[in-house]
């Protein structure tokens, strides 16, 4: 269960609203926004504020600025939004200040503004708290949409919520509401698919689902640290030495089976001697590793047993490619998982950028049934950290009241 406010819950006809989306997209070249399913997620938020007569004022953070960046102006993403909604979206050059005032000021009901990178001021990621507030005065109520930036300890993300009502809008809702279903009540048997190379994001989610989850299986850059810790001979492949103590505890804790979950780790790979178009590959079991190869795909067995398997499932929570998945001679491994969630009968959850990536590289991305905005955040929350975008918004007990 959801619980926290929503828009739903509160009369914002006139009234200034201050949206915090996550537009933080990746951008071309020449300046547009290369995927725009981010900005798309957001619009049940901001057609439902338009039909109920409010004034949006939007904000987001884009890339990673050290100060005032123009070649991260948010201009792309106003456009774009503007297309998708079929009326002008208007992107002011500032994000805080009288000009910015000025132009609420003569808003009409139903208009919709962009301000400027909020990341451009470094009060943003401190959580100043006379920024945030600086930030609030603009606006009567405010709507946390952005679930990508949930995680962050931010400004425009938990601190302004101090200063007004603060609810959720639909996108941050719905991400919440899925993952909290794989958490309390997901179908079984429930089944997770973790891959992708940071193990230290990962570890926190595996701790937590082993009495959660019906079998966790393992591929990716992430697995090798495990299979040393089994005491594999893995050859060069990445392995993160700091993690192979809390590895080799998952691996007992699983083998002495007081958890739920079962674990199932690759039985082949492939290999080879380095990551480069077009290099000599080799398909090898766990056993016969090549010294100075690399493991950078599950190997043809390993994804014939796990898709085989995931088609028991109930439920399917995915995060992280099984490889290399950019260059074909790794891609299977990641393209197989796509392919088996595409057709299962299972409700099939996933998280992080690559992963949905991989979805749309290889055509399958309609056919989960929820694609999370938020990698990191998504994983934050699946291991039971507190997101402050969440924290610091009102509890459904609570009433609403609008100044
Ligand atoms: P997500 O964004 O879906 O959470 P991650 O960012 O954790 O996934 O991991 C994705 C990256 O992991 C990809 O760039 C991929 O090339 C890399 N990767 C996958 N398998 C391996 C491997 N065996 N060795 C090295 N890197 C890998
Ligand atoms: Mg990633």
């Amino acid at each position: 269960m959801f619980t926290k406010r929503t828009i739903r819950d509160i009369d914002v006809r006139n009234k200034r609203v201050l949206v915090r989306v996550d537009y933080n997209v990746p951008l071309t070249p020449d300046n547009q926004v290369a995927d725009d399913t981010r900005i798309m997620a957001t619009l049940p938020t901001i057609r439902y504020l338009i039909e109920k007569e409010a004034k949006i004022i939007l904000v987001t953070h884009l890339g990673r600025p050290k100060g005032y960046d123009p070649r991260l102006r948010v201009d792309p993403t106003a456009e774009t939004l503007s297309r998708f909604l079929n009326k002008p979206v208007r992107k002011l050059d500032r994000t805080i200040g009288e000009e910015v005032r000025r132009f609420i000021d003569i808003m009409n009901p139903g208009d919709v503004v962009l301000l400027e990178n909020i990341r451009f001021h470094e009060a943003e990621k401190r959580n100043d708290p006379t920024f945030a507030r600086e930030l609030a005065s603009l606006a009567d109520i405010y709507v946390n949409d952005a679930f990508g930036a949930a995680h962050r300890e931010h400004a425009s993300v938990a601190g302004v919520a101090r200063f007004l009502p603060a609810v959720a809008g639909f996108l941050l809702e719905r991400e919440i509401v899925h993952l909290q279903k794989l958490l309390e009540a997901p179908d079984r048997p429930f089944y997770t698919v973790l891959g992708g190379n940071k193990i230290s994001d990962k570890l926190g989610v595996i701790k937590r689902f082993l009495d959660r989850v019906d079998c966790l299986f393992l591929g990716g850059g992430m697995c090798f640290t495990f299979l040393k810790a089994a005491g594999y001979n893995v050859g060069r492949s990445l392995v993160w030495d700091d993690y192979l103590d809390e590895a080799r505890a998952i691996l007992d804790e699983v083998t002495n089976s007081h958890s739920r979950c079962k674990l199932q780790l690759p039985e082949d790979v492939v290999m080879a001697p380095e990551i480069a178009p077009g290099v000599e590959t080799r398909v090898g079991r766990i056993e016969d590793f090549y010294d100075d190869w690399m493991g950078l795909d599950i190997g043809p067995q390993t994804r014939a047993t796990y898709a085989k398997m995931l088609n028991e499932a109930k439920t399917i929570f995915w995060n992280g490619p099984m490889g290399v998945y950019e260059l074909p001679e790794f891609a299977a491994g990641t393209r197989e998982i796509c392919r088996t969630l595409a057709y299962a009968k299972a409700a099939t959850i996933v998280g992080g950028g690559d992963s949905d990536a991989a979805l749309r590289s290889f055509g399958y991305s309609g056919l989960m049934t929820f694609v999370s905005t938020g990698g990191g955040a998504s994983l934050k929350f699946l291991e039971g950290t507190p997101l402050p975008g969440v924290e610091a918004l009102l509890d459904v007990d609570v009433p609403v009241e609008v100044a």
